[in-house]
């Protein structure tokens, strides 16, 4: 990876608005920012000697007063299904991954990390078991999208924009988005700008377990899509597997989701449900979840629960994963079942922990991107 120099402001985590902010500190005039902004988000440049098509004064005042980051894939594991993890080590050694999944029409989701573990300490996620670390910079964020799209140019993929690249972010890899925040929303700003990487707003979901007063804050900030960790209809439950309900309990929650509804006029809330085998997967459990969302714009994703060792939870029988969708259904709510992705190589949610792989990999995980790619 290329590093940040310390004492220089990495440019690769600064929205359009920061980035004018520091070139009016470095006399470059502001009507620069918005060219300089988008040589930086594009595909391909590792660092500012990349920016060839700047200006010698202006490339030089940065060189000498800025910095940019990249990340480089440490390791990467490529599933059966053509899912491929990516793992990065960070300028300190922490360990992240990122998800690249190949979706139908040639398209991609990209599932990117937050933070280094995790601090929520849900019960049934393996990211929960190993503790928060540190937070991501907001260029940590971004070079999670440029990394991926640099890795599928190097796959052989060919596309003119960075969203015919990656058309769908999901931040449900490792940590707690809202946890984050500050780093977070500056880092989506940068990816939802025209000129930065110009994803659709509509294609960019963040899932949390349920921070209330940020879910507040982020329906004044950024209209993206949100999906909420629910995993259990009542108090008692949730409290026990998402131990953040002790402090914001579901009806809480509840409204400050329908409070982001109200605000942002986007895509329906979408409740994610891991599915625990004889805990939160029985009729009654279905009948409550309905309860709580009929006649609301929302739906319900069914995880099946994905294992790891030394976990006390099973995944539920598929017949009671589709008993389950379906009286929902009847229930007046709409509710898929989550096809796992990447679950032979601990990609699929809650897999994520950091493992260090072996650097073959990589070359093998491109190409099989590239076979993918090209059938
Ligand atoms: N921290 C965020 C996003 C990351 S996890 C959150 O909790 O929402 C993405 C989704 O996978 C969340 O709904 C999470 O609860 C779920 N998940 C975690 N561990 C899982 C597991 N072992 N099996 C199935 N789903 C899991
Ligand atoms: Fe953290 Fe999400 Fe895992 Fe809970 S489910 S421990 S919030 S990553």
């Amino acid at each position: 990876m290329t590093a940040a120099a310390p004492d220089r402001p990495d440019l690769r985590g600064l929205d359009r608005a920061e980035l004018a902010a520091f070139l009016a500190t470095i006399g470059v005039p502001p009507a620069r920012s918005g060219q300089i902004f988008s040589l930086i988000q594009r595909p391909g440049v590792r660092d500012l000697g990349g920016l060839a098509d700047l200006k010698r004064p202006y490339r030089e005042k940065l060189a000498d007063r800025a910095s940019l980051s990249s990340l480089a894939p440490h390791a990467a594991e490529c599933s059966e299904d053509g899912t491929v993890k990516l793992a990065f080590r960070l300028a300190d050694h922490a360990l992240i991954e990122s998800v690249l999944i190949p979706t139908e029409h040639d398209r991609h989701t990209l599932c990117v990390s937050s933070q280094v573990g995790c601090g929520m300490g849900c019960r049934f996620c393996l990211t929960g078991t190993m503790g928060f670390t540190r937070n991501l910079t907001p260029a940590e964020i971004v070079n999670q999208v440029l990394a991926a799209i640099d890795y599928m140019i190097d796959a052989g993929m060919r596309r003119s924009t960075p969203r015919e690249y990656i058309n769908n972010l999901v931040f449900m890899g490792m940590g707690e988005p809202l946890a984050n925040y500050r780093n977070v929303v500056p880092a989506i700003r940068v990816l939802l700008d025209d000129l930065g990487y110009d994803l659709s707003r509509r294609r960019v979901t963040l899932s949390t377990s349920g921070i209330v007063p940020q879910i507040r804050r982020l329906a004044e900030d950024c209209n993206v899509a949100l999906a909420v960790s629910l995993h259990a209809p009542d108090d008692a439950l949730r409290d026990e597997l998402v131990p953040i309900n002790r402090r914001y309990p579901i009806a809480e929650l509840l409204d400050a989701c329908w409070h982001y509804l109200e605000r942002q006029n986007g895509r329906a809330v979408t409740f994610e449900y891991a599915m625990l085998d004889g805990v939160n997967d029985r009729p009654e459990h279905a009948r409550a979840l309905a309860r709580l969302l009929r006649g609301r714009d929302a739906k319900v994703n069914l995880i099946p629960f994905n294992t790891f060792p030394g976990t006390r939870y099973a995944r539920s029988p598929e017949p009671v994963i589709a008993a389950f969708r379906d009286l929902l259904m009847s229930q007046g709510v709409i509710a898929t079942i989550r096809r796992t992705r990447g679950d032979d190589i601990d990609a699929a949610c809650g897999q994520l922990k950091g493992r260090v792989l072996d650097r073959t990999q990589v070359r093998l995980g491109r190409k099989l991107l590239g076979v993918a790619v090209q059938a």
